[in-house]
């Protein structure tokens, strides 16, 4: 689960992470007062106004914006509430924007990255930091790898102070930034891991212009992502309250409402499968037959009539699909019973493309009956004999040509 950068500031900041003050708004207006409060409350010289969607480039995309008086910041709020943002990470139709963060701006003496993920070949939460901050992290691992410092955490342990001392100084902190640089890393660690995230990064994390007051300049987050692990979400309710479905694929939403695990891709063939490996198995077969699945769909063990209903209705919406492959193994759920409940959900939802259907498994041969039996009713449907053949079928019916193989000598 995402949350927003303002959310992601909050919890970082009662983790005790030095952040700017900022006030989110919803409209130009109110950009410009939260700027004014910002002025008097905190003698605020500059502001930023942040565009704040589930994305993360939002500078490269026009949606961070630096603003000198509150007439800017209207104007800057103005133009970043009036389109969808397109970043690096958004695609080409970009998502849209409803709230904006409106932060107290900071004098940059230098940009930083620090993050924690987790290292899947070694099993823990990895410690990342570079001394190469505000430009993508995937940027610097390919151009200039050894500018990343990686440090594996023990979570029971949490991060040591003389790892958090390893990397300040590796960074290149001085003077009185390494405590804080040590106590920012501390923090980090200790929200990642009690909060059962799955990334979290301040990106940039940055030294401020030196200042009577602060000789060594001020070490702050001024931006925040956090990311959590679906599957432990259950275990904290404070963090379920952040989730905002306005981010979310409705499609997907509404899947998961029904238990169906549903992801959209560009493609144009439908796909509704049972079983994750079934499924990546029947998008590999669509593309090795020159076809572009459509989507991800796991309908789950059961396939019930109620849950194909809805995978149908969820795959029909998208307009690109020319055409559906039902691919499903009946193993507790018999497949007779699946053959009924596909007829049931496709005279209930109403086929306009074609539709290949390919059972195996128990009560295959009565369900392939039942299939036959109805194939007058549903004129758009052919039955695949096995899950090539069914590939083939729905290939060429959505005009693809079969693709000539060479033969290997
Ligand atoms: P992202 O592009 O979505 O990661 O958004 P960020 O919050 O990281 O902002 C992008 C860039 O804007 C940062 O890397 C900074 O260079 C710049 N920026 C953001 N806030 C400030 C600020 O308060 N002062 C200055 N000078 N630059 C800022
Ligand atoms: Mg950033």
């Amino acid at each position: 689960m995402k949350i927003h950068e303002y959310q992601a500031r909050e919890l970082f900041a009662s983790f005790g992470v030095p952040v700017p003050p900022a006030m989110v708004v919803e409209d130009a207006d109110a950009a410009a007062d939260a700027f004014r409060a910002m002025k008097k409350d905190h003698k605020a010289k500059l502001a930023v106004v942040k565009a704040q969607v589930h994305a993360g480039g939002r500078g490269k995309g026009g949606g961070v914006k630096l603003v000198k008086t509150p007439a800017e910041a209207k104007s800057a709020a103005k133009q970043i509430l009036s389109k969808p943002l397109v970043t690096p990470q958004t695609g080409p139709e970009g998502v849209p924007v409803n709230k904006l963060l409106v932060a107290a701006g900071v004098d940059i003496e230098k940009e930083y990255y620090i993050g924690m993920a987790i290292d899947r070949a070694n099993h823990c939460p990895v410690l990342i930091a570079s001394s190469e901050g505000g430009v993508e992290i995937e940027e610097v691992a390919k151009k200039n790898p050894d500018a990343i410092v990686r440090i594996p955490i023990d979570p029971s342990a949490g991060l040591q102070g003389y790892q958090a001392r390893k990397v300040a100084f590796k960074l290149g902190f001085k003077g009185t930034q390494i405590r804080a640089v040590g106590k920012i890393l501390a923090s980090l660690a200790k929200l990642f891991i009690s909060k059962d995230a799955s990334l979290a990064e301040i990106n940039p994390l940055v030294v401020t212009k030196a200042t009577k007051d602060h000789p060594d300049g001020q070490v702050l987050a001024i931006d925040a992502k956090i990311s959590f692990d679906d599957n432990a979400i259950m275990r904290h309710k404070d963090l379920q309250a952040l989730h905002d479905p306005t981010e979310e694929d409705p499609a997907e939403l509404r899947a998961k409402k029904f238990g169906l695990s549903y992801i959209n891709l560009d493609g144009n063939i439908g796909c509704l499968v049972n079983g994750a490996g079934l499924a990546m198995a029947t998008m590999d077969l669509i593309k090795l037959h020159g076809g572009e699945p459509a989507n991800f769909l796991d309908v789950g063990g059961s396939a019930s009539e109620e849950a194909v209903t809805e995978a149908f209705r969820i795959i029909l919406e998208d307009s690109n699909v020319k055409g559906v492959l039902v691919n499903i193994f009946g193993g507790i759920a018999k497949c007779d019973t699946i053959a009924n409940a596909i007829l049931a959900a496709a005279k209930e939802v109403g086929f306009d493309v074609p539709l290949v259907v390919r059972l195996e498994g128990t009560n295959v041969e009565p369900a392939r009956k039942i299939l036959k039996a109805a194939a007058k009713d549903l004129p758009t449907m052919e039955v695949g004999a096995d899950l090539t053949d069914a590939a083939k079928k729905i290939t060429a019916a959505v005009g693809i040509k079969p693709k000539k193989r060479r033969r290997s000598a």
